[in-house]
């Protein structure tokens, strides 16, 4: 009795749950957003027939972004499709179909691009069969301390070198990073060693200047939903680091990622970095489930930073090797050869010599999840 109680219970809750699903698919944050819509033109579509559609969307004042595949052209529709309607464009010539895209994004979708980017930095490939590392300071110190680091990282076997000038900061009585001159040491040490850089752009007035000295512009997590900052990223030119904010969804995240590639640049990194839960052993929890789910929904690559998810430097090298497990495309780190002299981030930056030791475990990980280091 008790057991045929339990099963009407439990159907009870399957009902419940099943219900408040399709209402929050419905009437859920998804509702505000206009329907993003794919056109996907027939496998012998012809340039005429392509151009007709771009032509009949751009009539209705909307903007068409063709999608040249290996099988056939897609084409995706931005621009306000609140009262749009499909039949206007499944009877045009060489259309084979006419999908509602299923996520509020569309740029960043599987949908709109099945195929990985694979963002290039000179030699350097992110979201290719190559897992990548990321290593240097939380902050530029000085001229000797970054050529130091960056020569670590180097013969670590690091990818590329990161070092930040301008610093968001909790207090603005902590170190707040050695602005232009900083970046300026960034871009002489990058050349003398030969790693290409990723830096912060902490707001629209350092953006061009970021752009300039770095190879890699990156928002940090307070600025994942600062939206004049993304805008302007998405036309600087250079691949852009996106981290999650810190009490973002991964939803959001993409959305973030939108806005960039919106406005034209395609080359996007994103990265987990841990959010704010009520768990208080680490500084953040690093939400390793937000790398597969992005890898289904999204085609755009996924680092991992376990440094600002750990917040402790003894945390660093098994939160790395958990992010490679769990099919990331790289991580980043915080090294300091002197950690107790850190301006910033001192209890997390690991010392060179272990960041050696954890190259070397990525570099057994890597062919477990069929990758290559
Ligand atoms: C950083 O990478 O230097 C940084 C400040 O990280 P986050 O934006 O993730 O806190
Ligand atoms: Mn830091």
């Amino acid at each position: 009795k008790a057991r045929a109680r339990a099963g009407v219970v439990r159907r009870r809750v399957l009902m419940a749950a099943m219900i408040a699903s399709r209402a929050a698919v419905r009437y859920g944050p998804r509702s505000h957003h206009p329907n993003p819509m794919l056109i996907v033109m027939k496998r012998d579509a012809t340039a005429e027939e392509v151009a007709g559609v771009v032509s009949r969307v751009e009539t209705m004042g909307l903007k068409a972004n063709a999608i040249p595949g290996a099988q056939r052209t897609a084409i995706g529709i931005t621009g306000n499709l609140g009262a749009l309607d499909r039949g206007s464009f499944e009877s045009l010539p060489g259309v084979f179909d006419v999908i509602r895209v299923s996520h509020p994004f569309k740029l960043v979708s599987r949908e709109f691009q099945p195929s990985d980017t694979v963002v290039q930095i000179g030699r350097v490939a992110i979201g290719g069969p190559e897992v990548v590392v990321i290593g240097g300071p939380c902050s530029i110190e000085s001229y000797e301390q970054t050529l130091r680091l960056a020569q670590r990282v180097r013969a670590a076997g690091a990818q590329l070198f990161r070092g930040g000038a301008y610093k968001p900061r909790t207090s603005p009585y902590s170190f707040q990073g050695l602005g232009l001159p900083g970046l300026e040491i960034l871009a002489r040490v990058s050349e003398e060693v030969g790693l290409p850089t990723v830096t912060e752009a902490l707001d629209i007035d350092v953006l061009d200047a970021v752009a300039e000295h770095a190879d890699v512009v990156q928002i940090g997590a307070r600025n994942m939903q600062n939206y004049t900052l993304l805008k302007r990223a998405g036309r600087c030119g250079k691949p852009i680091l996106l981290k999650r904010g810190m009490t973002s969804t991964v939803t959001e995240l993409l959305l973030a990622a939108e806005y960039i590639l919106d406005q034209g640049n395609p080359n996007v990194i994103l990265c987990e970095r841990g959010i704010r839960t009520f768990a208080d052993h680490a500084r953040n929890t690093l939400d390793l489930s937000a790398v597969p789910a992005i890898e289904k929904i999204s085609h755009l690559p996924v680092i991992v930073d376990p440094s600002h998810a750990a917040g402790k430097s003894g945390m660093v090298r098994p939160l790395a090797r958990a992010a490679i497990a769990a099919g990331a495309d790289g991580v980043m780190i915080e090294i300091h050869d002197r950690p107790a002299e850190a301006l910033s981030d001192s209890e997390q930056a690991i010392l060179p010599e272990e960041m050696d030791r954890m190259m070397n475990e990525l570099r057994a990980l890597a062919p477990v999840v069929d990758r290559k280091m």
